[in-house]
């Protein structure tokens, strides 16, 4: 009895050292493109030093000691993770970059689109006025826009407007004429903010945008892909930090918005040869 005890012991204890081995592997092998949300998380804390504590376990420790969930652990599909998104949930989708950047997005690919509304209120102000408060208007081709002054919105969007004015006059068009910055709303059909909110998106010219909604598109029912921004244009904001609509499934092409964090996640995915 005792040497049969001993061999189940002993075979539990070579299971569990099996698992941690997996387990440790998992978030210390990087495959071809792939990020671990370790990395993930460290990148989005190096961007907000000020702002993200540290990352406690399961919890992402803000300044103020508020602590959000990394991971939740509950199974979500996509429209359930864009509602009620861990923080893990906001990182799962990576933003692609220079040669990553092929085909139109898959069905539900959105990245950037999962979005924490805690850490953005966090990041750039909870209310409203605490948000209108960090804006200043920055001069966009003579006319002015508000831009939120945190984390250096305002001046990475000052370096976009001063590289677009380089490109050959044929492209003016497309973003000279804006359709705003600040705009403390929802997002149409849903309660969560829109980065608008937080001074932190710019629409580019409405004329040349293509829009899912406009489209007579269904949340994860969307009709065909359309785009008619210059590759020239997003270039530009992407090398300044914004992630485009337009690399979304649920399309919003004259949408940018400031998200450093992902583009970092991106371009490390890009030189381990793209995620799949
Ligand atoms: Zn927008």
């Amino acid at each position: 009895m005792y040497k049969l005890w001993r061999t189940v012991i002993a075979g539990m204890a070579l299971m569990v050292a099996t698992m941690g081995a997996t387990m440790g592997a998992s978030s210390t092998i990087s495959h071809a493109g792939s990020v671990s949300l370790q990395e993930k998380l460290a990148i989005l804390k190096d961007h907000y030093p000020k702002l993200i504590k540290q990352v406690r376990g399961n919890h992402l420790v803000l300044s103020n000691d508020a602590k959000l969930v990394i991971d939740d652990g509950k199974k979500k599909n996509h429209q359930a993770k864009l509602k009620n998104p861990d923080i893990e949930d906001t990182l799962s989708q990576v933003y692609p970059m220079g040669r990553c950047q092929v085909g139109t997005p898959a069905v539900n690919f959105d990245p950037g689109r999962i979005r924490s509304d805690a850490l953005m209120r966090h990041i750039f102000g909870a209310t409203k006025n605490a948000a209108r408060g960090q804006m200043r208007a920055v001069n966009w081709f003579g006319s002015k826009v508000l831009a939120t002054k945190r984390h250096g919105t305002d001046k990475a969007l000052e370096k976009v407007r001063d590289a677009l004015g380089k490109l050959p006059k044929k492209f003016s068009k497309f973003y000279r004429k804006t359709a705003g910055t600040f705009n403390w709303r929802v997002i149409a059909g849903t309660t969560r903010l829109s980065v608008h909110s937080f001074g932190a998106a710019i629409d580019i010219n409405i004329k040349y945008t293509d829009y899912w909604r406009w489209a007579k598109g269904k949340p994860g029912n969307v009709p065909r892909y359309k785009n008619k921004i210059p590759k020239e244009i997003v270039d530009i904001f992407e090398r300044y930090g914004f992630v485009w609509g337009g690399r979304w499934y649920h399309f919003d092409t004259m949408h940018f918005e400031y998200r450093p964090e992902l583009i970092a996640i991106g371009r490390l995915a890009e030189k381990r040869g793209c995620a799949t």
